[in-house]
């Protein structure tokens, strides 16, 4: 017993090691690579679900190494998180998107909108409403160009906290969409406190949808719970002819997936708005 304990132990200090390297080392190159421009924002449209229109866009950050390659968002948003990294990391991320909605209109003359993903820690900073408000000025948009993604299970750790947060994000004209939805634990009761705009279906329903009865039936109950509650539905993760029929029939409002579009960079997205602009 004990050697076969000493073998767990060994492995676990190994997986300790690791992730503390990674640390480590995110920690210290993640403000130097926002200064060398190796942070960038990716746009992926949104499209309204019977027109196929864009209607918005989610910002997705992208960590683009010189010599490691790209490093996936999953891997260093949780590390920043941890170490409080992603509050100047949040930061960068919003003022680069109100720059660039300022830069689309002034040389398309149309306004776009841009969802924003906010971590937990970002969520919950005081004075997040001014911190936007202030970023909207600088750049002399609309507040309702700007969008936050904020998930199920954020919003419902604390749900008296986040009603007050949500609530001064709205005052703002800040609209809220709620990530991630199925995968925590939202009692209707508490949803329909919250003040959100939309509910984004978590993709792990999507990607098997078309063969999966199970997943339909989640989706075709969450459309009808919400119809009541005047939510928006948007689905994520969408890849398929299959599915987008399936949804439309189902009764969803908006979508986003690689069968429409994957994240782009600035100057794709700025070329597909061009393209829509043209007619
Ligand atoms: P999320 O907010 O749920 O973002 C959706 C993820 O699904 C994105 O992954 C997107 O590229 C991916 N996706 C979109 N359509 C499809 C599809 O049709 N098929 C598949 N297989 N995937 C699709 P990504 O960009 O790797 O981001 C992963 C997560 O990292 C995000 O999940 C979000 O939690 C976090 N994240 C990304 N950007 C930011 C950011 O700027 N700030 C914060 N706080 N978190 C971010
Ligand atoms: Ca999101
Ligand atoms: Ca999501
Ligand atoms: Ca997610």
């Amino acid at each position: 017993a004990k050697l076969k304990g000493g073998n767990i132990h060994v492995i676990f200090d190994k997986q300790m090691h690791d992730y503390a390297l990674r640390l480590l080392w995110i920690e210290e190159e993640l403000l130097d690579a926002i200064d060398a421009g190796d942070i960038q924002v990716y746009y992926q449209p949104i499209v309204d679900a019977k027109s196929h229109k864009i209607i918005s866009f989610e910002a997705l950050v992208r960590w683009i190494h010189p010599e490691k390659g790209f490093i996936p968002p999953d891997e260093f948003i949780p590390i920043a998180e941890e170490t409080g990294l992603i509050l100047p990391l949040g930061e960068f991320i919003l003022q680069s998107v109100c720059q660039q909605l300022c830069r689309w209109n002034n040389e398309m003359g149309f306004d776009t909108k841009v969802g924003i993903n906010l971590s937990a820690r970002q969520f919950s900073q005081p004075h997040l409403a001014e911190l936007i408000i202030n970023a909207i000025e600088k750049y002399q948009l609309k507040n309702s160009v700007i969008g936050v993604e904020v998930t199920e299970t954020m919003a419902m750790t604390n749900v008296d906290n986040a009603i007050g947060i949500l609530n001064s994000l709205r005052e703002i004209g800040v609209q809220v969409s709620l990530d991630d939805f199925g995968t925590g634990y939202s009692s209707l009761s508490y949803l329909k406190k919250l003040p959100v705009h939309t509910l984004k279906i978590d993709r792990s329903f999507i990607t098997e949808l078309e063969h999966n009865l199970d997943d339909q039936a989640i989706v075709k109950a969450i459309v009808a719970m919400t119809q009541q509650l005047e939510f928006n539905i948007l689905v994520e993760g969408v890849e398929n002819k299959e599915q987008v029929e399936i949804l439309q029939k189902l009764g969803c409002d908006y979508f986003q997936g690689y069968y429409f579009a994957k994240p782009m960079n600035a100057y794709d997205a700025t070329q597909l708005l061009r393209g829509i602009d043209k007619g």
